[in-house]
Parts: structure tokens; sequence; C-alpha cells
């Protein structure tokens, strides 16, 4: 949960109430307020006495630790997050998805996969991967494991995963793939002889057989040194993937039980070897808090449905969606084509675009800059009227662009058809349909009649 300004000034020099300003700020509750919102350093007080101040260190420390996997445009966030319901705040860093290689697998089978991982989903500005690459060991043989880890260091940048159950193995793969930072999944079995020789910086992956003795292994970890850790309870059924996920999350964010403070795992492959039920369980894994997915195999279908929960579930509902603000093009627009008025909302962008599409006419479609208002609500806020259309229809030289000057405003805003005559004197200002679904049948509607006045 997030931690209150109020508990934080209680703990400041006087009860929170001396306001000596030496912080740079003019009240200990502004202070407090800064420190709740991480944006400032304790030691900028100095009257704190070590005893507040390591009370403060715990309250402020992230429940859920933030683990950094992959490298450059690869690099993938985890963990951080603060609530348990996404209406709160904000989840903050999406699951990474991952698909599996094993050693046994061959070739042909590891390059049709990692040809999956350089897929590239665009939805709402945002570009959506396989974000990791698991590498099984399923062989027992070092070497075909070691031949993987090579193989696919080679054909891709994205982010690594080691995962062999012997130890031995699993040490060679981390010596040959460290510069690429790999996470090395660990278990109760090989813990003993891993952890120690692994490099105190390195990102490990707890993979428990249960949510009971996952504390064990973590502690285990920590006293190895180590910290950079992703914790896994080996869910295997749905009912235990979501009762897992959902403790885990309520014991870091309202418990602050530090052995589950860190971003987890999910590896559907290691529930069922049906490739569907795979998706559906990973489907549930998005909805439920886990960090990192692992799935065998996808379709690009299945895997854009996927990215697309994602994205619903990750943006964060305090900020509208958006598109670009800009002039779009349809159906080869030329200078016989309409000029049509929307939002820069996403929703309403998205509606009106695949309508203008379907219509097969040439349009251009203005996207008005709102910040991301739905029509009525960016006209009530002044975001979409006369002027603002008008300045965006001139700043864009819409009128060198078509013959016909024709501009169809949404029937939402008819209202301001006669203002925005006077702004556009040159312009035939036509109210459009309310509806975007009424769109193609208006714009051939208003074909035939201007073929008709022809
Ligand atoms: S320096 Fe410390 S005591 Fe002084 S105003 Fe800032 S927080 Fe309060």
């Amino acid at each position: 949960m997030p931690v209150k300004a109020s508990d934080i000034q209680k703990l400041l020099p006087e009860g929170g109430k001396k306001n000596c300003k030496e912080c740079g700020l003019a009240t200990c509750f502004a202070f407090a307020m800064k420190l709740a919102n991480t944006g400032i350093a304790l030691e900028k007080c100095p009257y704190l006495v070590p005893e507040s101040k390591a009370e403060l260190e715990e309250m402020l420390m992230a429940p859920i630790k933030q683990v950094v996997l992959g490298q450059g445009s690869r690099q993938v966030v985890l963990g951080e997050e603060e609530v348990i319901y996404r209406h709160q705040k904000t989840f903050l860093h999406p699951p990474a998805f991952a698909i599996q290689l094993t050693d046994e697998e061959g070739e042909t089978v590891w390059a049709e996969k990692i040809a999956k991982v350089s897929w590239q989903f665009e939805r709402l500005a945002k570009v959506s991967r396989i974000d990791l690459v698991v590498l099984r060991s399923s062989s027992s043989s070092g070497d075909k494991y070691l031949e993987l880890v090579k193989w696919v260091m080679a054909a891709t940048d994205a982010g690594l995963i080691l995962a062999a159950s012997d130890a031995e193995t699993l040490l060679a793969a981390y010596e040959v793939s460290k510069s690429r930072d790999p996470l090395v999944c660990v278990t109760a079995e090989n813990v003993e002889a891993v952890a120690p020789r692994l490099d105190p910086n390195a990102a490990v992956c707890a993979r428990a057989t249960s949510l009971e003795s996952l504390p064990g292994l973590v502690e285990k970890l920590k006293d190895a040194g180590l910290e950079r850790l992703v914790i896994d309870p080996g869910s295997l059924k749905l009912l235990d993937l979501v009762r897992d996920q959902t403790l885990i999350r309520r014991a870091a964010l309202q418990h602050k039980f530090r052995a589950f403070g860190y971003p987890t795992a999910f590896f559907a492959v290691d529930a069922t070897p049906d490739l569907s039920l795979q998706v559906l369980l990973a489907a549930a894994a998005v909805a439920k808090y886990a960090g990192i997915i692992v799935v065998e195999d996808i379709s690009e279908d299945l895997f854009q449905v996927l990215a697309t929960l994602r994205q619903d579930i990750y943006t964060d509902p305090r900020v509208p969606p958006t598109v670009e603000s800009k002039v779009y093009t349809f159906n080869n627009a030329d200078q016989e084509a309409v000029v049509l008025v929307t939002t820069d909302f996403a929703l309403t962008y998205y509606a009106v675009a695949g309508e203008a599409e379907n219509s097969k006419q040439p349009a251009y479609l203005l996207c008005q800059d709102t910040g991301g208002l739905c029509i009525l609500a960016a006209w009530s806020t002044g975001k979409l009227v006369p002027e603002t259309i008008a300045e965006m229809v001139n700043k864009e030289g819409m009128a060198e662009k078509v013959k016909l000057k024709q501009l169809i405003i949404p029937g939402l805003v008819a209202r301001i058809k006669g203002d925005l005559e006077e702004e556009l004197p040159d312009w035939e200002i036509t109210v459009g349909p309310k509806e975007a679904k009424d769109l193609p049948g208006f714009l051939h509607e208003l074909k035939k009649r201007r073929e008709g006045a022809a």
C-alpha cells in the first residue's frame, strides 16, 4: 500500500512540527509528502534520529522489489507494484512473455520459435513482443544444452532464462551467457550447489514446488547474497495459480512479508502440454499479478490476444488512452476527399477510423489534440470547439489538400455548425452522424447527393 505522508510526518523531528526549512521545503509535512512520492532523500533532514531514520527506511522500502532483465531495447522491468487492485492507482510493469526452447528440439524448431521473438504487435502506440526466451535442458546432456544456449545467444538479443536441473550444466550455461545477464532458475534440489557460485548480482528465479516451500528457498538465496530475485510458487493448476499469486501479492503489500516481496513467475509450460490451455492459463496469469509468463509455443493471433489483454490491464486508469493528434488518410484520400473531425481519445478514434475505412470513400480524418477526451467531454471543456477545429484545418493546410472543402463534424456537436461556418467561411460544414457505425451509410448518401447535383 502507498505510504501516507501523515504517517511519515509523525516520525520527523518534534513529531513533524519542527518546520526549520533546512531540507529546502517549507514544512516537515511538505518533506513527508515528497518522501511519500520518493522525491527526496532522507539525508536532506539533518535532525532525523537513527531510530526514526531506520523506521522510515523500512517504511519507504518498495514492498515488491524491482528486477530488470535483458539489455538495451530488450530490457524488461518487473516488480515495484504498489496496489492489489488496478483501480487503486495503476499496475506499473506489465508481465514479460517468454517462449521456451529445449535442447532436444533441434535447430529447425529453435529457428521457428526464435522467429516469433521478432514479432512486433503495435497497438495504441505501444509495441508488444515476446520478451524473453527460456532455455530448458531436457536431454540431460550438458553439451547439447550449451549448444542451445550458444545458438540462441547468436540468434536473438532477447533476455534469457536458464532452466536446467543439473547444477553443473546450469553453471556452465551461466558462465557462457553471463554477458547477457540471464535469469537463472534455481530449485530446492540444486540451490546449495548453484547459489554460492553465482555472482552476487546475478538474477535468480526461485522455483519452488509449493507456496509453502517458497520462503525457505528465498531465504537460502538471500543467505548466499543474492537479491535480484523472481519467485515462482510452482503453481500447476488454474486455482493454484490464482490463489498463489493473490496470496503473494497480499502478503507482500499488506503484511510486508519480505520473502514474497519480489516479482513472480508462472510456467504455464509445466502445467499442461496442451498449447491452447497454456495460453488460457497465461491469460489468467496476466490478470493475476504474474511477472514472467512462460509458454512452450504460441500462434501469432493468440499472442496478439494475450498482448491486448496485457496492455488493457497495464494501462494507467488515470490516463485516458490516446492516439497521435494529426491528419489521417483513408482510401487513398485525394482532392475529392471529404474531411472528417474527431478527437485523439483512442476509443473514439478507432471507432471513427474503422468506419471511415469501411466506407471505401476517400477521406481525411482530423484528429484533434484533446488530451484523450471523447467528443462531448472535449466540446464541454473547450477542446473541440469552432476555434480549435479551424486552427487545425488551417495549420494542416487542408484547403490546399481538397477541392470540395467539405468538413464533416460529429453529430454530437451539431450545435457548433453555425460558429464553425463563421470561422471557416470558405468551407461547407456538414453535420455527420452521432454514431460512428452510421458513417459509411452517411458518406455514401453524401456522395450520391453530390453526384446527383453535378
Ligand atoms: S529539515 Fe527536517 S525538521 Fe527541518 S523542516 Fe525539513 S523535515 Fe522538518
